[in-house]
């Protein structure tokens, strides 16, 4: 019931493009106040522009408000220091979404690029911890709050060039799971959502902005949209406090 998501306020990651940015839209419709983070700052602008008119169009009195911080959430310091850019108003999170994410390459372990490692670690689980121990901080002392990560099929399912990549998302769903049983009896909920194939900016990401390369990867598929999987986001975060969807893995039918 969406409606348990009026006047809440989300903490999103990744919230410039793709499930994020769709993510944040639909929180938007449902009367939730939204912090938006994420590098690019013009591209965050226009996202929050479009949460101010889905929020309108809704016609729901609660929330509305969308706050943006140009941030990289793998920059330990600027993660730390992300409070003193919000209002007061907005600093009692109830939700954070842990979104951002990518994968850069295809290359094999032994060609693989320092710096990408260090990237793909960095943003994908020091990027995801730092922000989670910012906020369950916050959360313990209340006693409420959910976290939910985007997890992936690569964190079930290795595969030949992904090693890096689906290393990151297999430490995602470990720290989640190992989190879940400490937050046990207590009302703050967390969960990985794990997505299939999804078209995004994700696949340019992953082949270093070549298009073509990019769009071959869709080509005889049909693959998730970013809003399939933004419902399921806020599907998650709208179940009633006494439920917590632990998993929840997301495919397109001709994917396994
Ligand atoms: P996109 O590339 O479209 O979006 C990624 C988002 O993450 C962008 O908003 C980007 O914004 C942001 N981001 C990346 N690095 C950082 C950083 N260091 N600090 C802050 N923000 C950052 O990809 P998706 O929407 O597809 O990906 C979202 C999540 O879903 C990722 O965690 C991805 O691993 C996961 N996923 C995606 C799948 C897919 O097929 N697309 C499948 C399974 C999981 P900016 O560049 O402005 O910082």
């Amino acid at each position: 019931n969406a409606s348990r998501l009026k006047g809440k306020t989300v903490l999103l990651t990744g919230a410039s493009g793709g499930i994020g940015a769709a993510t944040a839209i639909l929180f938007a419709k449902a009367g939730s106040n939204i912090i938006l983070l994420a590098r690019r700052e013009e591209a965050l602008a226009k996202v929050a522009a479009q949460c101010k008119a889905a929020h309108q169009e809704a016609g729901v009195k609660e929330g509305g408000k969308f706050h943006t911080v140009q941030l990289d959430v793998s920059d330990k310091q600027q993660v730390n220091n992300l409070w003193s850019k919000v209002p007061a108003d907005l600093r009692d999170v109830d939700i954070l979404v842990n979104n951002a994410g990518f994968v850069l390459g295809v290359e094999h372990v032994g060609d693989i690029a320092e710096t990408d490692i260090e990237s793909m670690f960095g943003t994908n689980v020091f990027g995801l911890i730092t922000m989670t121990q910012l906020v369950v901080k916050d959360f313990k002392k209340r006693q409420s709050g959910h976290v939910i990560n985007i997890g992936s099929i690569a964190g079930k399912e290795p595969y030949a060039g992904g090693s890096i990549y689906t290393a990151t998302k297999h430490a995602v769903h470990a720290f989640t799971a190992s989190m879940m049983r400490e937050l046990v009896n207590t009302p703050i909920r967390t969960t990985e959502i794990q997505p299939g194939m999804v078209e995004t900016e994700f696949s340019i990401v992953r082949y270093r902005g070549d298009e073509s390369a990019a769009k071959k990867v869709y080509e005889g598929f049909d693959p998730l949209t970013a809003e399939d999987i933004a419902e399921e986001i806020v599907w998650t975060a709208s179940r009633p406090p006494h439920v917590n969807i632990a998993e929840l893995y997301v495919l397109p039918v001709n994917q396994a």
